[in-house]
């Protein structure tokens, strides 16, 4: 498994971002984003498929962007469909057209 890149700026954020062995187990989750006194973090489930690692990495991002940027969402459960459905859909869309991708990373 490739190692992530890390920090990635969201805003004027440095976010670490690290895979860890046993989130599943311990907590029941693929990853999570914390901030904690200004110290922001992601953590992927090392062992998940890398399509899941993707979606994963897509949905925790999005809760950092949610976080960071201050998107206003009308509380918890909306924040986690919306990026629960995001997360899957870039993954797909990823998947499925990997050469929009390729032309996306040629952009930037
Ligand atoms: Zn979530």
């Amino acid at each position: 498994m490739i190692k992530l890149p890390s920090p990635i700026r969201i805003s004027a954020v440095d976010v670490k971002m690290s895979l860890v062995k046993g989130i599943k187990e311990d907590l029941e989750l693929l990853g999570d984003y914390k901030e904690d006194q200004g110290s922001y973090t992601i953590r992927v489930d090392a062992s998940i498929p890398p399509i899941l690692l993707l979606d994963t990495l897509i949905h925790e991002i999005s809760h950092a962007i949610i976080d960071i940027y201050h998107i206003n969402l009308k509380g918890e459960v909306e924040e986690e469909q919306l990026v629960l459905q995001l997360g899957s859909a870039w993954a797909q869309i990823y998947r499925d057209s990997p050469e929009l991708l390729d032309y996306m990373r040629g952009l930037v």
